[in-house]
This record gives C-alpha cells, structure tokens and sequence, in this order.
C-alpha cells in the first residue's frame, strides 16, 4: 500500500522548486517509477511534487542551434511519435519505442526515464544495501544475473534506461533548474557512476529538476541506431545493448559514437571501439572489429558472463543496421 504524503501541482517551474524546496519532497512525473518506490519502501518522500501542470515542460519544440528541445514532462510515446525525432534522431526513435510497454510509455516522460532509480532486486527490496547506506553490494556476490559488467565498483547495479545511451550517443544536453537558477549538462556527465557516488545516480542536487533535453543538430550523413537484447519480446529491461551513431563522409566515419546498456550503471561509452571505425569504411568487417573491441575490459561476476557474447553481438549488429 502507498503511504500517506502530501501531494502539491504547481502551475510554475519558479514554484515546483520552490515547493521542492520543503523536507524530504520528490519531483513526481508520470510516476510509473516513483510510486513502485513509494510503495515497496525503497525510499520515502513527505511531499510529491507534480510536475504534470506545468506547460513549459511539454512538447517536442526546434531549439536555437538548429536541434530539438524536448520538455521533460513529454512522454515516451510522445517521443516515438514524432516524425522530427524519428527522421533527424533514429538511435533516440528505436530506443525509446524499445522501452517498457506501450501503456507505461503512455504515462512515463522523458526526464522520470533517465531520472528513475535502479532495478537492482536486492535495492529495490528490503536490503541495506550500499546505495541505501548500508556496507555492501548483496549483489557482488549474490544473485547477479542482471547485474554490470563494466564500472561495478562497491555497487554492481545497472542503468536501466534505454533512452540514456540514446542521449548520450547523440551528446544531448540536460538542461536542470533549481535554487540556485538555471544549469546544463551534457548527457555523458549526468550520471554518476559509483566510483564518484555510489549514493545517487545523477547529478541533480536537492530541489533541482530536469526541465528538458536538447538534441543538437547532426552532420549532415550521421546515421543512427539501437539495438536491445531482453529476456522476452514484451517489456522488459536490456540484459545488453548499444546506441550507435556514426557520421559519414564519402563512406568513410569521420565520427562514431557507441554506448552501451543493460551493461553497466551509467550510459557506458566505449571510446576505444569509436577509434576503431573512425577513418575507416563501415563494413561489416569494421564493425566486427569494433564490437570485439566494445567488450574488451568487461569483468563479469559469476552469473553474467553471458553478457560478453551477448554485448559484442549487440553491438555489432547495431552497427550493421548502418550500412
Ligand atoms: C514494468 C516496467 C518496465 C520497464 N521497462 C523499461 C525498459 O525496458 N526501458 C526503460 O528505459 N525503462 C523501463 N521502465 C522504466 C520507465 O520507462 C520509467 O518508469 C519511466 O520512464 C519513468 O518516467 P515517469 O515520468 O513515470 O517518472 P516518475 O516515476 O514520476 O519518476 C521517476 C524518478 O525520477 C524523478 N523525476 C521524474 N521527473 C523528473 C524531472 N523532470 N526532474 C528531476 N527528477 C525527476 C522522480 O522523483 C523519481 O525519482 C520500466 C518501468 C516499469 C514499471
């Protein structure tokens, strides 16, 4: 059962965080993600904020450099609707369209997607964990089928969002308010991994909210896309996967962005596979070469070895989707 809190709707951004600013209150979206939280324990909150009232925080609008700003209280559907995002923003397109299910990406937005808070079993159920405070990782030698195999350190969850690596993959900007005003930051440093802070997973601080995402213009022949491999067609989370996004110039890649998902706690950037396609023809050969090199460095614990093969297969057929 969901516990008691109060529950304010502010029409205005200045008030949201204002009303953040009162103890222990939370940014509620969609809330596909936060009340589960709520309600199974995993953290508590005196006040939700809703954002869902505030007008500047919807739609899908064209930003200054010739991008796409999209408001944070846009939904997922909303996302993978637009013809803009689909035509300009491929790699966004399919992993947004890959996440949960038709009736979560109804309510879920974009900013509660690369808000939202591990899926790690022992986190998500009644264990101490160290990101809860506790002194250890249950997962580091538990049941850790699902859990990273690259940057785990004190805290081996993984990311589960789809739409993050997208993001980071086409170096989009998160644009923040809070207290102290307005903020942005690239998509690559909005996540924490836990060898900064194994205690939260962004960069917001208290009272700050995600207000939208910026997708800057692409060079002309970048091409885009994502590829996800889960347990079951139907929704679920990345066991591995990659957003790839590469920019051609008389068939050669002149730039070449690959982040991985479902492997690790943050959107993770493998930038020794770029450098293998950078100058060179996108073939099946090079991207081949590439996906090997994407898992190289991987440390699976005892249940996830699986994920290498399954990693290096992702990749290489997401690149393939380019040719
Ligand atoms: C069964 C199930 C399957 C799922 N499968 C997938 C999947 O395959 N891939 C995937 O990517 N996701 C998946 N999800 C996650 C889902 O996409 C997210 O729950 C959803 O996107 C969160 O958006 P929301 O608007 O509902 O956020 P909420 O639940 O309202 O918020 C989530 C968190 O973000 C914070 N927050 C929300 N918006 C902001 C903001 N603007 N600024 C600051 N903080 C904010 C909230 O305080 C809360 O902590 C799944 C979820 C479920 C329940």
């Amino acid at each position: 059962m969901l516990p008691n809190f109060n529950y304010v709707r502010p029409s205005s951004l200045a008030d949201a965080v204002r009303q953040l600013s009162t103890p222990n209150a939370r940014v509620h979206a969609g809330g596909t993600d936060l009340l589960g939280c709520l309600r199974d324990g995993v953290f508590a909150a005196d006040t939700l904020v809703s954002l869902s009232a505030i007008e500047e925080l919807r739609g899908i609008r064209p930003s200054l450099d010739g991008g796409l700003a999209i408001g944070a209280m846009t939904t997922l559907s909303e996302v993978a609707a637009d013809p803009r995002v689909a035509d300009r923003y491929p790699v966004l397109s399919r992993a947004v369209a890959a996440a949960a299910s038709p009736q979560l990406r109804n309510q879920g937005t974009i900013g509660g997607n690369i808000c939202q808070r591990p899926r790690c079993w022992y986190y998500r159920a009644d264990f101490h964990c160290a990101r809860k405070g506790g002194e250890k990782c249950y997962a580091a030698e538990g049941e850790n089928q699902f859990h990273c195999i690259f940057g785990g350190e004190v805290c081996f969850y993984v990311h589960p969002s789809d739409v993050a690596p997208a993001l980071v993959a086409l170096e989009a900007l998160v644009r923040i308010s809070g207290p102290a005003g307005a903020r942005s930051v690239s998509a690559e440093t909005f996540f924490v991994p836990p060898s900064k802070d194994y205690t939260r997973e962004t960069v917001l601080g208290p009272g700050e909210i995600v207000t939208e995402v910026v997708l800057p213009a692409q060079p002309r022949g970048t091409r885009g896309s994502y590829r996800k491999v889960r347990a079951r067609g139907a929704w679920d989370f990345a066991l591995a996967g990659a957003a790839v996004v590469a920019t051609l110039t008389d068939g050669r890649v002149t730039r070449a962005r690959i982040v991985l998902s479902g492997v690790a706690p943050i959107p993770w950037r493998v930038p020794a596979a770029e450098r293998v396609l950078v100058g060179q023809r996108l073939s099946a050969k090079s991207a081949a070469r590439a996906a090997a090199t994407a898992v190289e460095g991987a440390q699976p614990l005892a249940q996830n070895a699986y994920k290498v093969e399954m990693l290096r297969g992702a990749v290489e057929e997401a690149l393939a989707a380019l040719l």
